[in-house]
């Protein structure tokens, strides 16, 4: 049994790097495109949203000197290189996937529309949502937020490498304590990053709830599917 019908998943693009510096490791390409499929399977309509920052973030370009606007375009490619990557390894496992680009460039991918999503999502294709809101000065934490709430997703899954939200950095702390839940004014007052803030506000207001979990343990994007608490739930 599925707890979720329709989910919008977003993968950062660091965690496509697996143990590399840089780009794409085709080994967490295909766990995470087998993970997809296992879900896509159960029934689970699946919109995606993936980050660019394995390739390129705005923010950082500015910093050695580009535009911002230019370097946040930048970004924004580097996320439909990601989508495309990912497309590319459901189609090879025989699992129907789409991109849609929030800029126009066909035929890269099909410019994006909220009824041509629902309609691939009907109809089973896993939905890539690429170029993140198609405007600068936001962030894929913001488009997947917007696409969630857009194709009124039951949940936001935000895939990452630690399996929830604690209390201190995990990574640097050893007694940060997890959360299995936490309301969206305990996230603001805490003052605990999980996304930018107009990602998490967006959310809050229209009340998508979030579970962050470690996408990268093979089978926890089914455990989440299925309802197991193996994460933490963000919610109202
Ligand atoms: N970006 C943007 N507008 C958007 C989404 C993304 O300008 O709506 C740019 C921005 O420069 C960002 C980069 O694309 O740094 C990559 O996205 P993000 O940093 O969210 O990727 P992640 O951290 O998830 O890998």
């Amino acid at each position: 049994m599925v707890k979720y019908n329709r989910v919008l998943l977003k993968l950062s693009g660091e965690s496509l790097m697996g143990d590399q510096q840089y780009g794409i490791d085709s080994q967490r390409l295909n766990d995470y495109a087998e993970q997809i499929k296992e879900i896509a399977n159960l029934g689970v309509q699946v919109g995606i949203v993936i980050g660019g920052g394995n390739i390129f973030r705005g923010l950082s370009g500015a910093a050695k000197g580009f535009d911002r606007v230019k370097g946040d375009s930048m970004g924004m490619l580097a996320t439909v290189i990601n989508s495309l990557a990912l497309n590319s390894a459901l189609e090879a496992i025989d699992c129907k996937s789409c991109v849609l680009t929030a800029i126009r460039m066909e035929p890269i991918g099909e410019f994006y529309a909220k009824q041509k999503a629902l309609d691939y999502l009907d109809k089973g294709y896993v939905t890539i949502f690429s170029a993140g809101t198609g405007n600068p000065y936001f962030t894929t934490d913001t488009g997947s937020s917007l696409r969630g709430i857009e194709m009124e997703a039951d949940v936001m899954l935000k895939g990452t490498r630690v399996d929830g939200i604690y209390t201190a950095d995990p990574e640097k702390d050893p007694k940060a304590s997890k959360f299995e839940s936490i309301t969206f004014d305990e996230i603001y007052n805490k003052n605990l990053r999980i996304m930018d803030l107009t990602a998490t506000t967006m959310c809050k207001e229209n009340d998508l709830s979030i579970i962050v979990f470690d996408m990268d343990t093979k089978g926890n994007l089914k455990k989440v599917i299925e309802g197991e608490n193996i994460g933490t739930l963000v919610h109202n």
